[in-house]
């Protein structure tokens, strides 16, 4: 028997897809986990609201679980948190502007009397279990964010979270370069490393480049002014505030987790707004439109988001009107293109000026481009690299550009979630790969809904349904003709002759029945008529609507 005291990484979400961010660090008795992140639904997941990762084997080892590491405010790394409160009651570790973000997230949850927040802040060090850990503040689109420096009893870990060196950050607070290269010193067993840009050659710009795309936006707008933002992205109050500022105009949040969150980064000091810049709403919605800006949330066309009801008419307060400028300042996440484009098109239905990336740099990425994961790669100097946070071809490019710098390629784990890593006096093994995927979550049910749930939404949504109802006697004779329902379907030719098709199958069936003589019950004849509808449908297009039967013998 191979000895339990090894470290094992299990990556639980965010290796091969961008999104719901979740890492498990494992020695004998002890797991600490490093961020709880959610993914927002792809297009073709339909009614979902996001996906929270697969942890079954947290779950499975419950008793072992000793903290939770966050690394910054977004939702990609904090959106999961009710759930893994409700399974797992350890301490939460995280730097005050994310245990502020935590904090207000939690309390709309109703969770935050159980949870046990602990703050640390960039430079501190703290002890999980058999782990200590080391947090160096670095740069990222929202203030506050941590990398970490592991040391486990295996040797130092380090995990970057998301990051980028930007010299010139709205905050003034620059990546600790020291403290990275001082565990590069130290000798680094593992990096485990952002890749989200990983094909994005040079340098991503830095955080002030969009100063003068809002000044240019301000200058221009003739009326009023709202930017679309996350309402994390604090950073972003900051710059639409000192434009507010330079061209006399009042600023109101708009939505409740906005203003919450201004309100608590405001206070915790990460905000610094002047009190007659802000104005409450209603006052600001009496102004003269040139006179004010609305910072409000829906950036990725969210259709609960004010943008996203703003787009369609359904906002309360206030609705677009024509002379608005309304500034996009977030790139869509991938996979949210599609929504994000269709909030634009009727944005400027309604009158609006829509202003976005590229059209005007209004954003400029928070993730590391590949001149700087190369200086990472650099100032860490690992032995082992295990590329994190990016889908499959992200995480291979990332593997490459190692390679360049003359890393071994078998020093390089490129693997996706589930695959677990394992380090043991210095050599990386890659182990066994857990079963997992998604977990739905739909309205507030969690892991009800699964992918044959997605899947029948898909087909409803593409090919629409035909329900066919038969009622038999007990001799499996027919008592009326079968009842045939369809919607969102067309046949080849009419509802007459499907009529007839379908009249055929089931006279088919129930002839093979009686000649099984007849000990098949209802299910049965369901499930027979159901595959040979199937195969009639199927010969006659390529469309594959649902089909639902149902077979009563009385
Ligand atoms: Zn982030
Ligand atoms: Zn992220």
């Amino acid at each position: 028997m191979k000895s339990n005291n090894y470290l094992r990484i299990v990556p639980i979400g965010g290796l091969g897809e961008i999104g719901k961010n979740m890492m498990a660090y494992e020695y004998g008795d002890d797991i600490l986990i490093v961020d709880t992140g959610i993914m927002f639904p792809e297009n073709d997941m339909l009614g979902i609201d996001y996906i929270i990762p697969d942890f079954q084997y947290l779950m499975d080892r419950k008793d072992k679980v000793r903290g939770i590491i966050i690394t910054h405010g977004h939702e990609d790394h904090t959106g999961a948190i009710s759930h893994v409160l409700d399974e797992f009651n350890a301490p939460i570790y995280a730097t005050p502007l994310t245990r502020g973000l935590l904090e207000v997230k939690l309390s709309r949850g109703g969770h935050l009397n159980k949870a046990k927040l602990v703050t640390v802040q960039a430079g501190e060090k703290v002890k999980v279990g058999v782990f200590e850990i080391e947090f160096a503040h670095v740069c990222h689109s929202i203030p506050d964010g941590v990398a970490l420096g592991i040391t486990t009893p295996e040797g130092l870990v380090v995990h970057t979270g998301d990051y980028k060196f930007d010299h010139t950050p709205v905050d003034n607070w620059p990546t600790d370069y020291a403290k990275l290269s001082e565990w590069g010193g130290r000798g680094v067993l593992a990096l485990m490393a952002d890749s989200t840009n990983a094909d994005t050659p040079g340098w991503t710009p830095s955080e002030r480049m969009i100063d003068p795309a809002f000044d240019m936006v301000f200058r221009q707008a003739e009326g009023r002014i709202l930017v679309a933002s996350f309402a994390s992205l604090i950073s972003r109050m900051e710059q639409v505030a000192q434009a507010a500022i330079n061209h006399g105009r009042k600023m109101a949040f708009v939505g409740t987790s906005m203003r919450e969150n201004a309100k608590m980064a405001t206070k915790l000091g990460y905000l610094d707004l002047p009190d007659d810049l802000i104005v409450p709403l209603d006052q600001a919605l009496k102004m003269k439109p040139k006179k004010v800006v609305l910072m409000c949330t829906g950036s990725q066309g969210e259709p609960t988001s004010i943008m996203g009801r703003l787009a369609t008419g359904r906002n309360r307060q206030f609705d677009v009107q024509k002379g608005d400028t309304i500034v996009l300042s977030s790139h869509p996440i991938p996979g949210n293109e599609e929504s994000v484009y269709r909030t634009i098109n009727k944005l400027f239905q309604r009158g609006a000026n829509v202003i976005y990336d590229p059209i005007i740099p209004v954003h400029v990425s928070g993730h590391a481009s590949q001149e700087e994961m190369k200086l990472m790669l650099h100032l860490v100097r690992p032995k082992y690299l295990v590329p994190i946070h990016g889908e499959l071809r992200h995480l291979r490019q990332h593997g490459k550009m190692a390679e360049e710098l003359g890393m071994q390629p078998e020093n390089i784990a490129v693997v996706e979630n589930g695959t677990i890593i394992e380090f043991e006096d210095e050599i990386m093994r890659i182990g066994e790969r857990l079963p997992g995927g998604y977990v739905f979550v739909d309205g507030s049910r969690v892991g009800d809904v699964g992918p044959a749930v997605v899947r029948e939404r898909g087909s409803l949504s593409r090919d629409g349904f035909v329900s066919v109802s038969v009622l038999l006697d007990k001799g499996f004779r027919q008592r009326r003709d079968p009842a045939i329902e369809t919607r969102g379907y067309v046949y080849k030719d009419d509802l007459a002759s499907l009529e007839e098709d379908v009249d055929g199958v089931v006279e088919d069936v129930l002839h093979k029945a009686l000649s099984s003589n007849g000990q098949k019950d209802e299910v049965d004849l369901e499930t027979d008529l159901e595959q040979a509808l199937r195969r009639m449908l199927s010969q006659k297009s390529s469309r594959r609507p649902l089909i639902f039967i149902r077979v009563d013998i009385v």
